[in-house]
């Protein structure tokens, strides 16, 4: 697979050598429990500790307040069923924002049926959240607002400080699903009063399987998987001392060259945007120009469909995205590009391409020329394509 030409970074990463590097020794020669009390086992009880402080500096919070996790699927389901349990007696309404991450949205769903009622706080053309609306759906009985830090399929950062401000200002529990911002952008729970976050190893070049719920001292929430008194008693499991030892590397490798290695990132993206808009007639960027993280690039090419793009972009060797990697495979077109307002054939009709910084400017020339090509060819057997002509003759 040597001539693959990655540009789908939001739906995993590449382990680093040093991530992998980082891990190795706890599959082999440090395989101890670590809640044993021989040295063996100490080992791991080690690792285990130096990754979750790692992490809480990462995020300005103390070692206490992060939980391991499966990822960031788990991550989320926890944060919103236990907040609900927890604090399920003081109300029954939840506020998120209609372009969460399935992780989210199915959760709510779930929740739904249990007897809580969710606000689905919509966003603007941009996919930036609208905080006013956001504000006045906050009623006495709002237990939970959980907004997502940045959105995996159009890259949009969203006003974090505002909402954490009106939660903290009504005195109800803020979660973020933080995912794709974590270790991309600075990120401090202080700073921006949350109360809650989720976050996943594979999204910042480390391991699948792995992530955190960071839960702010003081915050009542219940334990989610029941069993011995790992992750003080409310994350059951013997933990998963490989993956999270690699977590720990992925995060130091991360906060140190994030600002170098997002401005080369940022610079490529800047590039291949431009030149895609230029090159390929009736093309648009979606999601906001310059509130994005740097490393998204989100098209819609009319009178196409994505999925032919995909396969014909494959053969090429660009592995890249149509909206989300969830929604591939159903007919639905994404839910995040409708709540932008696009109609439903722009979205069938879109493309992401998420970078890290392995890639180079050649590969972004060789992108747009392949899209560039692929595009005319569809757009040539397109019936859609053939009327839009005649009607501008
Ligand atoms: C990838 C992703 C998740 C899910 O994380 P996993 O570790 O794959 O379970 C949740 N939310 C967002 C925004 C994501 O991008």
């Amino acid at each position: 697979m040597d001539n693959i030409i990655y540009l789908d970074n939001a739906a995993t990463t590449k382990t680093s050598k040093e991530v992998l590097s980082a891990m190795l020794p706890y599959f082999s020669e440090h395989y101890g429990n670590a809640s044993t009390i021989y040295r063996l086992g100490g080992e791991s009880k080690k690792a285990v500790a130096e990754a979750r402080e790692r992490i809480a500096e990462s995020l300005g919070a103390d070692s206490s307040e992060i939980y391991f996790t499966g990822g960031g699927s788990e991550a989320d389901n926890w944060a919103l069923i236990a907040a609900a349990e927890a604090y399920g007696d003081k109300g029954k309404h939840i506020i998120t924002s209609a372009i969460e991450h399935h992780a989210v949205l199915h959760t709510c769903e779930y929740l739904e049926k249990r007897g809580f009622e969710v606000t689905y706080v919509d966003v603007d053309e941009n996919g930036i959240i609208k905080t006013q609306e956001l504000e006045k759906a906050v009623r006495p009985d709002t237990i939970l607002i959980s907004v997502m830090f940045a959105n995996n399929e159009i890259g949009t950062l969203q006003p974090i400080a505002e909402i954490g401000e009106i939660a903290r200002k009504k005195g109800i529990l803020f979660h973020t699903d933080a995912v794709q911002a974590y270790g991309h952008v600075p990120v401090n729970v202080d700073e921006l009063n949350i109360d809650m976050l989720s976050a996943s190893a594979h999204k910042l070049h480390g391991p699948k399987g792995v992530g955190f719920l960071y839960i702010r001292k003081g915050v009542k929430i219940r334990s989610f998987i029941h069993g011995g008194a790992q992750e003080r008693g409310r994350r059951a499991g013997t933990e998963n001392v490989p993956g999270i030892a690699g977590f720990g590397a992925a995060v130091k490798a991360a906060f140190s060259e994030m600002e170098e290695s997002n401005a080369k990132i940022q610079r490529l993206r800047n590039y291949l945007i431009e030149k895609m808009l230029k090159e390929v007639p009736h093309c648009r960027l979606n999601g906001d120009r310059k509130k994005r993280l740097p490393n998204n690039a989100n098209f819609s090419f009319d009178f196409i469909e994505g999925e032919s793009l995909l396969m014909m972009l494959d053969m090429k060797g660009i592995c890249a995205s149509s909206g989300s990697a969830c929604t591939s495979g159903s007919l639905d077109p994404s839910h995040v590009l409708l709540a932008i307002g696009l109609p439903h054939e722009r979205a069938h009709g879109s493309l992401r391409l998420t970078l890290s910084r392995e890639n180079t400017m050649e590969e972004m020339d060789y992108v747009v020329e392949a899209v560039k090509d692929i595009v005319y060819r569809l757009r040539q057997m397109s019936p859609l394509y053939e009327d839009f002509l005649k009607s501008h003759k």
